[in-house]
């Protein structure tokens, strides 16, 4: 596990940067796919983690999910339109587009069900980050704003690389067939360029540190 700021640290897999989680103070944010539940509890040992929240339910941050609440006995945080298919994981695939990769990634890498114990809102704070709506990639897409030091983290808001093929590197949206309202989703970008961070933490793709250029970037969508 890799520090990126005060009290953030990255969990990465094989590649790196293809899926990432983060462990933000005590809570544990994303959890890739169900098959990353070890790789994940390993990242986590010795570190006091009280909560694991998730950005939204797709398959590739909720996937672990159910695994890591179970075995560490912590309580599963999520936003609250996109609690419904954190409860009822049949609900993932037939909230996204119609598409055979996400078919496959269902089979793959959707985790089990949870329950939720805290419905996460505009303007909750989860370890000293708040809370933002941003939805159109999900139907309850959240990201995570610190402003003090204008760290921002916009799970699949955007995306700092391909999410599948790892390359290009760079900023760009999420692929259509992940997004189920692509024009609600652009809101929610230009939403989070007005912010200014200084640092952007990403599910797919290494930290971004570039405030004029991820500006120019969410002005331009
Ligand atoms: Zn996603």
């Amino acid at each position: 596990m890799k520090q990126i700021t005060e009290d953030v640290h990255l969990i990465t897999g094989v590649p790196p940067y293809a899926i990432n989680a983060y462990l933000v103070g005590d809570v544990l944010v994303d959890a890739m796919t169900k098959r990353d539940a070890k790789r994940i509890l390993k990242a986590l040992r010795g570190h006091p983690v009280v909560a694991h929240a998730i950005t939204h339910a797709h398959p590739d941050h909720q996937g672990a999910s159910h695994a890591v609440c179970e075995t560490l006995g912590i309580p599963l945080w999520a936003p609250e339109l996109d609690v419904p298919a954190v409860e009822d994981s049949a609900l993932i695939a037939q909230r996204q587009p119609d598409h055979p990769i996400n078919r496959l990634f269902e089979k793959l890498m959707t985790g089990p069900s949870h329950p939720v114990s805290r419905v996460l809102r505009e303007g909750d704070d989860v370890a000293g980050f708040t809370v933002l709506d941003t939805p159109g990639h999900s139907a309850g897409h959240m990201s995570l704003w610190r402003e003090a030091d204008r760290t921002l983290i916009v799970g699949d808001v955007l995306n700092n690389q391909h999410p599948l093929l790892g390359f290009p590197r760079g900023l760009r949206e999420p692929l259509s067939f992940f997004t189920p309202d692509p024009e609600r989703n652009r809101q929610s970008i230009r939403r989070l360029g007005e912010l200014d961070p200084a640092i952007v933490l990403f599910g797919h793709g290494p930290a971004h540190r570039d405030p004029a250029r991820f500006r120019e970037f969410c002005a331009g969508v």
